[in-house]
C-alpha cells in the first residue's frame, strides 16, 4: 500500500517516515549542522543537484525534511517548507512573493504581526497592502489593482472567527491571475485542506494546534506546486529561517495524535459554546460549530469539523473580561492556542491593548470580547471553572 492511498490518520503516524540502518519505530534526530561527502564529486553533485544528499542544515537535514514531506502530505500539496517560526513562514512568503510595487489584499482581523510586518516593514519597500472583511468576497474584488499579486487570508479569523469562502477567492484570483495565501493554523490540515479549493499556498504556525502541547515555536509552509516551492524555498533558506531538527522532531510527535486531540478539543468546544450562549452575563457566542454562527453552512462546507476556538461578549464589557481573566483557575490565563491545555484571554486588555478603541472596534475586537482556546481536559470541569468565574462577574 502507497502512503498516499492511507487515510490522513494513518498518513499522521507513518508518513514522511525514515527508513535507517538501525530500523528505528521513530524519526530519528540528526542534531547536526554538517554532513560529509563521501568524496569531491559526490559533494559537487551535492551541491549541483544530481545527486540529493544532505549539505547543510540551514538548507536541509533528515529530520527536518521528514516533518517536510508529511506536511505535504496532510494538505495535499507539493512539498512542504519548515520554519523557524509561523512568522518566519509568514516572511518567507511575503519577501518571497511581493517586489517593490506589488499589492497585497488581506483579510482585515488577520493575526496581527502579520499585518504589522507588512504595514510597518515591507512598506519601506514599496510594497503596498489592503485590509478588507474578505468573509464578503465581494470586499476582495472592489480592491484589486492593476499591481495587486497577492490574495493573503485567514479563515476562521481571529478572534472574530468570520469564515472567508476559500472556493469564491480562488475563482476570484484564478479570474485575475493573482496568488493566493491561506494562514490555516486554526484549522491544521485535519479541518481544512485549502489546496483542495484551489489555494496556491498554505501555512501554519505549527506551535499551535499542529504540534498541540504547547512546548515548541515554529511554521510550515505548503506549495501546491513545484513552482512556487521554487520559489519559496530559497527565500526560506536566505532568510535563514529554517526550522531546528528537534523542533522538527517534536512536531512529527505531536502530529501523530492531532487527530484524537481536535476530536477531543472540539467536543468539549460544542458543550462549553452552547453553556456560554445560554448564560446571561454572556452577549453573544461566536463559534462555527453553533447554528447561530452567520455562516454556519459554509464553514460546514469547507471545514471537516468547526475546530476548537470560541470568541464570545461579555455583557458588562472591558470590566467584565478582567474580572472573568482573574477569576478563571483550571483554564490558563495566556496567549497561544491549539495546545491540550485550554488557554483564555481578552484581547482588549491584553494581545490588542496597544490597538486604540476605534481601530479594535472596526476589525470587531469588542472591549467585553474574550477568546477561549479549548484543550482536552474534562468538560464538565472546564464548564464548572467558566461558571464559577463567570458568577464573580
Ligand atoms: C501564532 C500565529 C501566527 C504566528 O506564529 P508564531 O509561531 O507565533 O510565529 C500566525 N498566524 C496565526 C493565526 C497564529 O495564531
Amino acid at each position: 500500500m502507497k502512503n498516499k492511498d492511507l487515510g490522513f490518520d494513518s498518513r499522521l503516524i507513518h508518513e514522511g517516515h525514515i527508513d535507517d540502518q538501525f530500523g528505528s519505530a521513530t524519526v530519528p534526530i540528526y542534531q547536526t549542522s554538517t554532513f560529509r561527502f563521501k568524496s569531491a564529486e559526490h559533494g559537487a553533485a551535492c551541491f549541483s543537484g544530481s545527486s540529493d544528499g544532505y549539505i547543510y542544515t540551514r538548507l536541509n537535514n533528515p529530520t527536518v525534511d521528514s516533518l517536510e514531506r508529511l506536511a505535504a502530505s496532510l494538505e495535499n500539496g507539493y512539498r512542504g517548507i519548515a520554519c523557524s517560526s509561523g512568522m518566519g513562514a509568514v516572511n518567507t512568503i511575503y519577501g518571497g512573493l511581493l517586489k517593490q510595487g506589488d499589492h497585497m489584499i488581506s483579510t482585515d482581523a488577520v493575526y496581527g504581526p502579520s499585518r504589522v510586518v507588512m504595514e510597518k516593514h515591507y512598506s519601506k519597500y514599496g510594497v503596498e497592502s489592503s485590509y478588507v472583511d474578505t468573509s464578503n468576497a465581494e470586499n476582495i474584488l472592489k480592491e484589486i489593482r492593476p499591481q495587486t499579486r497577492l490574495i493573503y487570508i485567514e479563515t476562521p479569523a481571529n478572534p472574530t472567527m468570520s469564515i472567508t469562502d476559500l472556493k469564491a477567492v480562488a475563482e476570484i484570483a484564478r479570474q485575475k491571475g493573482l496568488i493566493t495565501v491561506a494562514d490555516n493554523t486554526f484549522c491544521s490540515p485535519l479541518l481544512q485542506k485549502p489546496i483542495d479549493f484551489g489555494f496556491d499556498i498554505v501555512f501554519h504556525s505549527v506551535t499551535k494546534f499542529m504540534n498541540g502541547h504547547a512546548d515548541i515555536v515554529g511554521g510550515v509552509i505548503v506549495s501546491r506546486s513545484r513552482e512556487f516551492d521554487q520559489i519559496l524555498r530559497p527565500m526560506m533558506i536566505n532568510l535563514g529561517c529554517n526550522m531546528d531538527p528537534h523542533q522538527a522532531y517534536m512536531v512529527i510527535r505531536g502530529l501523530k495524535t492531532l487527530s484524537v486531540r481536535m476530536e477531543r478539543a472540539q467536543e468539549n468546544a460544542i458543550k462549553i459554546a452552547r453553556f456560554l450562549e445560554d448564560h446571561p452575563k454572556v452577549a453573544w457566542v461566536k463559534y462555527p460549530g453553533l447554528e447561530s454562527h452567520a455562516q454556519y453552512k459554509l464553514a460546514r462546507s469547507q471545514m471537516n469539523g468547526p475546530g476548537a476556538m470560541i470568541s464570545f461578549e461579555m455583557k458588562g464589557g472591558l470590566d467584565a473580561g478582567k474580572t472573568l481573566m482573574n477569576n478563571v483557575r483550571l483554564s490558563l490565563l495566556a496567549v497561544s492556542l491549539g495546545g491540550v491545555e485550554s488557554l483564555i484571554q481578552h484581547p482588549a486588555s491584553m494581545t490588542h491593548s496597544k490597538v486604540d478603541k476605534q481601530s479594535r472596534e472596526v476589525s470587531g475586537i469588542t472591549d467585553g470580547l474574550v477568546r477561549f482556546s479549548v484543550g482536552i481536559e474534562n468538560a464538565e470541569d472546564l464548564i464548572a471553572d467558566i461558571s464559577q468565574a463567570l458568577d464573580m462577574v
